[in-house]
């Protein structure tokens, strides 16, 4: 591939800026996990190499455990990861660094070749080549015009939103750690909530301690505190739910006036409780394949309880989808919703 180009250090140089992206994607999204380590060592290896003008190297599966093994700096338990489970968590978020690629222009996307040994001597090896990208790609978002749809029945993007003006002052617009100072900020600011809610209450109940006839003021000062509670309660249920669910849908408060839709994300990195990898204020959206229509996240609310779901801005009740925020897919919920797909691709 690269031998044929006619502009070769061009090719080397947006191969390297594809390979860049990843590893800045591994960083932030994919966790320390046995995998994105050792992925991430094979990115850095595999930037050197076409840096130089070399073929992308292979590596076998017992040294990127090693790298992993070393990175934890304590004697870990575990085997390392067969070829299958590297292949599964690298096809599930493919679409995703595609997209990152699309994003930044880059005319490649890298692309896991996984050769599967057999026996002791031949090792299962790992390597990384290059896709080229095109403007119809399937992450684009748009695909669903001429090409049939694929099992899944939507694909969500990921654009950056802006955050509310307070949120701004306090920790900025863009991504950032969540083990920084912006982080504790933001985790913080639940705290602080808290805080408050639990104060004015304090001095609401003191200041009944003593018998005294109720008041006008008696009434409007609980009535007040009653507001100010669940607004504060509400404020911060994106930021306490982030830990826990990944994705959380973001309140008018977050985000900035012109912004209608948004949410908060933020991938594990597997280490401590409160460790996340990067937090950030994005929209989460697609392209209806039955009505061309956009589709936003929102609660699922009691149909769907517990879940995000997609919801078509034109036929938000009738054109709901699942989502999932690895694989950045989403299937028809409505059962009724399938068949036509299924049919019209099949044509
Ligand atoms: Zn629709």
């Amino acid at each position: 591939m690269i031998e044929n180009s006619s502009k070769p250090v061009e090719t080397r140089n947006s191969q390297v800026c594809a390979l860049e992206i990843t590893r800045d994607w591994l960083h932030s999204e994919g966790g320390r996990g046995r995998i994105p380590t050792a992925l991430a060592a094979l990115v850095e290896a595999t930037i050197s190499a076409v840096e130089r003008g070399d073929a992308p190297p292979e590596k076998d599966g017992a040294s990127l455990y090693e790298i992993w093994r070393l990175s934890r700096g304590q004697a870990s338990s575990g085997s390392p990861p067969r070829g299958p489970e590297f292949d599964k968590w690298w096809q599930a978020r493919e679409g995703h660094i595609r997209q990152v690629c699309l994003d930044h222009d880059c005319p490649w996307a890298p692309t896991l070749i996984v050769r599967t040994g057999g026996g002791r001597q031949n090792l299962t090896t790992y390597a990384f080549d290059f896709r080229p990208l095109e403007a119809d790609d399937p992450a684009d978002g748009d695909s669903t015009a001429g090409q049939p749809t694929d099992s899944y029945g939507l694909r969500y993007r990921i654009d950056p939103i802006k955050p509310a003006l307070w949120l701004r002052l306090l920790v900025g617009s863009k991504p950032f750690p969540i083990r920084s100072w912006r982080g504790y900020v933001l985790l913080g600011s639940v705290g602080v909530d808290i805080l408050l809610i639990g104060l004015m209450w304090s001095v609401l109940v003191l200041s009944w301690s003593q018998p005294r006839p109720v008041t006008i003021n008696d009434l409007l000062n609980l009535g007040l505190a009653t507001v100010t509670s669940l607004f504060l309660w509400r404020l911060s249920r994106p930021i306490r739910l982030l830990p826990a669910r990944r994705v959380t849908v973001a309140n008018e408060a977050l985000m900035s006036l012109s912004t209608l839709h948004g949410q908060l994300r933020t991938m594990h990195d597997g280490a401590t409780r409160f460790s996340g990898r990067t937090f950030s204020m994005v929209r989460h959206w697609g392209v209806c394949p039955t009505c061309a229509a956009e589709v936003d996240l929102t609660e699922g609310e009691h149909e769907f309880a517990g879940r995000l779901i997609g919801r078509c801005s034109d036929a938000p009740l009738e054109h709901v989808f699942s989502f999932d925020p690895v694989q950045l897919r989403g299937v028809p919920l409505r059962a009724d919703r399938e068949a036509p797909v299924v049919a019209r691709s099949s044509r």
